[in-house]
C-alpha cells in the first residue's frame, strides 16, 4: 500500500490561494500510479487559526458538499486514489431552515471513483476549535470504557478498499481537553480495540519553536513533536502485536497570526513492540510525502524510558 501526506502551509481565509498551493505541490511530486491514499491536513483550505464563529463563518462548507469535498473528488479520480481532507463543516438543516445548524471540524474521505465514503467530525476539540465548533457526536463517551461502547468517539471501521481504518483529527490523540489522565490514551485504545492495521490523523499541530527557530533547517523535522506523537500510541507499542499497525500523521506547516505549526508529517510502523519511521517531512517545508508501506522503514525509534 502507498500513502501520501500533502503537507502545506495554508493561510487563514485564503481558500483559492491555498488550493493553488496544494495543486502546485502535487504537480511537483511524482505521484505513483498505484497510490492508495492521499491525506491532507486539518482545515487544509480554510486555514486553522480562527478566533470566533463569526470569523470562520464565510468559510464553512455544507456537509460533504463544499469546495474541499469537490476538490477531493476531482483529485481522487485524477490520481485514482482515496483522498482525505480536513474542512470546516456546517450542517444543512434536515427539515426546515429554522432548525439549528451545527458546525464541526471535519474530514471527508472520498474513494478513487469519487464516491464519498465517510465524514468524520473531530471529537476532542483544541481551544481554537472550541470558539466555533461542536464536538463530534459521540465525544461524550470518551473515557476508557469507550473502547467497548457501541458508539466510540472516533471512527474505526471499513473505509472502501483501504479496509479497516481508525480516523482522527489532531487533538483527538491527546487526553480529552488535556484534563483526562494521560494514561487513558483514548484514541490509541480505540485503535487497538478495533484492530485497525491503518490509522490516519489529519492535523494542524502547533509547535513550541519560535518563528526564527522554525525557519532554520526547514527540511529537518521537529523531533520533539514526532516523539510526542509516537508516545501517544504507546498502548499499541506495549501490545507487542505480531501484525504491524501503520500510523499516517498528516500535519500542516507554516505560520498564522504568529502561531507556528510543526510540519514534520510522518508515517510510522508499530510491529512487535518496535516503532519505526519510514520518512518525515521537514518542519517548515511544503511537500507531498509519499511512502510505500511495503518498503523497509528508514529509522527505528528507541524509547528513552
Ligand atoms: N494538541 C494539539 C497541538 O498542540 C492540538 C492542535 C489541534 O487540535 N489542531 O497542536
Amino acid at each position: 500500500m502507498k500513502v501520501a501526506c500533502l503537507q502545506l502551509a495554508p493561510e487563514v481565509g485564503q481558500v483559492q490561494q491555498n488550493i493553488q498551493r496544494a495543486e502546485a505541490i502535487l504537480s511537483n511530486t511524482r505521484i505513483p500510479a498505484d497510490l492508495d491514499w492521499l491525506v491532507l491536513p486539518e482545515l487544509a483550505f480554510s486555514g486553522y487559526n480562527f478566533h470566533s464563529l463569526e470569523e470562520i463563518r464565510p468559510f464553512l462548507e455544507p456537509t460533504t458538499a463544499g469546495i474541499s469535498t469537490q476538490w477531493a473528488t476531482q483529485v481522487a479520480q485524477h490520481y485514482n486514489c482515496h483522498v482525505t481532507i480536513g474542512y470546516p463543516e456546517i450542517t444543512t438543516p434536515a427539515i426546515n431552515p429554522s432548525d439549528t445548524q451545527t458546525h464541526y471540524n471535519s474530514t471527508v474521505t472520498v474513494s478513487p471513483q469519487g464516491v464519498i465514503l465517510h465524514n468524520y467530525r473531530k471529537s476532542f476539540l483544541y481551544y481554537t476549535d472550541e470558539t466555533w465548533a461542536s464536538e463530534g457526536p459521540a465525544s461524550n463517551s470518551h473515557n476508557l470504557s469507550n473502547a467497548s461502547s457501541p458508539d466510540p468517539p472516533f471512527f474505526a471501521g471499513e473505509l472502501g478498499t483501504l479496509g479497516k481504518v481508525t480516523l482522527g483529527i489532531c487533538m483527538d490523540i491527546n487526553p480529552y481537553k488535556f484534563t483526562s489522565p494521560w494514561s487513558n490514551y483514548e484514541f490509541a485504545s480505540l485503535a487497538q480495540f478495533s484492530q485497525s492495521p491503518l490509522i490516519c490523523i489529519s492535523m494542524a499541530w502547533l509547535c513550541h519553536l519560535t518563528p526564527t527557530e522554525l525557519i532554520q533547517d526547514p527540511g529537518q523535522p521537529d523531533i520533539a513533536t514526532v516523539a510526542y506523537w509516537v508516545e501517544r500510541f504507546q498502548p499499541l507499542v506495549e501490545a507487542k502485536e505480531e501484525k504491524p499497525v501503520y500510523v499516517v500523521l498528516a500535519n500542516r506547516c507554516g505560520m498564522e497570526k504568529g502561531v507556528c505549526y510543526a510540519g514534520s508529517s510522518t508515517v510510522i510502523k508499530i510491529e512487535k513492540g518496535i516503532v519505526s519511521l519510514y520518512e518525515t517531512a521537514g518542519k517548515n517545508e511544503e511537500k507531498c510525502l509519499v511512502v510505500d508501506l511495503a518498503e523497509r522503514p528508514k529509522f527505528q525509534v528507541r524509547s528513552g524510558r
